[in-house]
């Protein structure tokens, strides 16, 4: 790969640090970057710059929005005596698809790992028990 343009080469290394792709994938992809419209390579460059700038987590469960609450805590016909417990956004939205579930969340943003540092203090546990206290839970589950 010594052979390719330094900007060329800026591009893979960027790609190439997302996760699940080697040199190889981030390659191709660049390669098929390159061979896109203008207006296609600004339209992803754009919307990796407006995902960071807007996106934030609900100030109640931590779910990803781009507003002060997230579309299912600000939804009065969800069932607010039932929480559901996960790890990371990602969950919120497998489960929305997959369930019935008319509850609402609390997102702790990664999993108990003592071995590596991650005590309920690096989680938002402590969101949690405020949550618990001020809210009233009839049912509380994990959805892992
Ligand atoms: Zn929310």
């Amino acid at each position: 790969m010594s052979q390719m343009s330094p900007t060329l080469e800026r591009l893979v290394d960027q790609i190439a640090k997302l996760p699940g792709l080697g040199k190889k994938s981030a390659l191709r992809l660049a390669m098929h970057i390159l061979k896109q419209s203008e207006s296609d390579a600004r339209a992803l460059a754009e919307a990796i710059v407006q995902v960071k700038m807007r996106l934030h987590m609900c100030a109640r469960c931590g779910n990803l929005t781009e507003v002060e609450l997230c579309s299912i805590c600000s939804d009065a016909k969800r069932d607010g005596g039932l929480l559901c417990i996960v790890e990371s956004p990602q969950d919120i939205l497998r489960l929305e698809k997959a369930t019935a579930f008319r509850g609402i969340y609390h997102v702790l943003g990664g999993v108990l790992s003592p071995l590596d540092g991650v005590g309920p203090e690096a989680l938002r546990m402590a969101d949690l028990w405020n949550r618990t206290e001020h809210e009233k839970f009839r049912e509380v589950i994990l959805g892992a």
